[in-house]
C-alpha cells in the first residue's frame, strides 16, 4: 500500500520543528517512489524516513521559489555522499527544469557529475500531462501562484491522491482534484489574512477548506504552514473544517499517511 511521508510541512520560513513543505510518496516495493521538492533540510529529512539512498527514482519540482527547490544541489552531493547509485530523474513545468539546471550548473565546479556513480536527468512536463512519476499513473495540473507551478495527481490502488503545492484558489485544483480520496494543499494563511493571501496567491484554512468540499475528498492534509507568529495548526484546522466535512488534519514534519 502507498504511503505518503510529510518531509518538511513549513511554508516559506522554516521553524525549529518544521522545514519546508516537502513530500515522499512511497508505494509497494515494486514501486521506485517520488520525492516532492527539494528545499529546506530536504536531505536529513530523507534519512530520517530511511529514503536517502536509491529509493526514491523521481524527483518532482514544483516550481522555483527557494523553500522548493532551494536545497537541490546539496541534495544532489549528498546523495553522492550518501552511496546512491540509482538515476535520479528530476521533473518539472518547462521553467522549472531550466532554473534547475542552471542551479546545478552553477555549482558545476562541486557537482562534477559525469564522473558520478549516478545519473541526473532533467525532464519537462506540461498542464494535462500524463506520466509514470515514481512508478505511479500521475497527471500534472498548472496552478496559479507568483510564479508557474504545478500540482499533481497520482491514481494509487488505495484511492487517487492529489498535491496541489503552492497557489490560490483556481478551478485548476477542481479538474485535477475531483473525486480523489485525498487532496494535500497548501494553507499559507489564515482567513484573517486573507489579503496577504492574495497579494502571494496562497491559500487560507477556509479556502483550503473549500477547495476540498469542491472536489469531494475524504481527506484534506494541510501543509505549507504559515508558522509565522498568530498562527496556528488547531485554528487552521478549525477553520477549514467549516468549509469541509470531511477529514482535515494537519501533519508534523515526519508524519506519515496511509494511501
Ligand atoms: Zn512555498
Ligand atoms: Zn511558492
Amino acid at each position: 500500500m502507498a504511503h505518503a511521508i510529510f518531509l518538511g510541512t513549513a511554508a516559506a520560513l522554516s521553524v525549529a520543528d518544521r522545514s519546508n513543505t516537502a513530500l515522499a510518496i512511497v508505494g509497494d516495493a515494486t514501486t521506485p517512489g517520488l520525492l516532492i521538492d527539494a528545499g529546506g533540510d530536504i536531505y536529513p529529512a530523507l534519512c530520517r524516513a530511511h529514503l536517502a539512498q536509491d529509493e526514491l527514482s523521481d524527483l518532482f519540482i514544483t516550481h522555483t521559489h527557494i523553500d522548493h527547490i532551494g536545497s537541490l544541489p546539496s541534495l544532489i552531493e549528498c546523495y553522492r555522499l550518501g552511496g546512491r547509485h540509482a538515476a535520479l530523474h528530476i521533473y518539472g513545468l518547462p521553467e522549472v527544469i531550466e532554473t534547475a539546471r542552471e542551479i546545478v550548473h552553477l555549482f558545476g565546479y562541486e557537482l562534477t557529475m559525469d564522473t558520478w556513480t549516478f545519473e541526473v536527468t532533467f525532464t519537462t512536463v506540461e498542464d494535462g500531462q500524463q506520466l509514470s512519476l515514481g512508478g505511479m499513473p500521475a497527471t500534472i495540473a498548472r496552478m496559479d501562484h507568483t510564479l508557474p507551478s504545478a500540482g499533481l495527481r497520482l491514481a494509487l490502488p488505495g484511492g487517487d491522491f492529489t498535491y496541489t503545492s503552492d497557489t490560490q484558489p483556481t478551478p485548476a485544483i477542481q479538474r485535477l482534484g475531483q473525486g480523489s480520496r485525498v487532496l494535500v494543499t497548501e494553507c499559507t494563511y489564515l482567513n484573517e489574512s486573507a489579503s496577504f493571501a492574495r497579494i502571494s496567491r496562497h491559500m487560507t484554512a477556509l479556502e483550503a477548506g473549500q477547495q476540498a468540499a469542491t472536489c469531494d475528498v475524504e481527506t484534506l492534509g494541510l501543509v505549507h504552514l504559515g508558522v509565522a507568529a498568530g498562527w496556528s495548526v488547531d485554528a487552521a484546522c478549525a477553520e477549514a473544517a467549516k468549509a469541509f466535512s470531511g477529514t482535515v488534519f494537519a501533519p508534523s514534519d515526519g508524519d506519515t499517511l496511509q494511501l
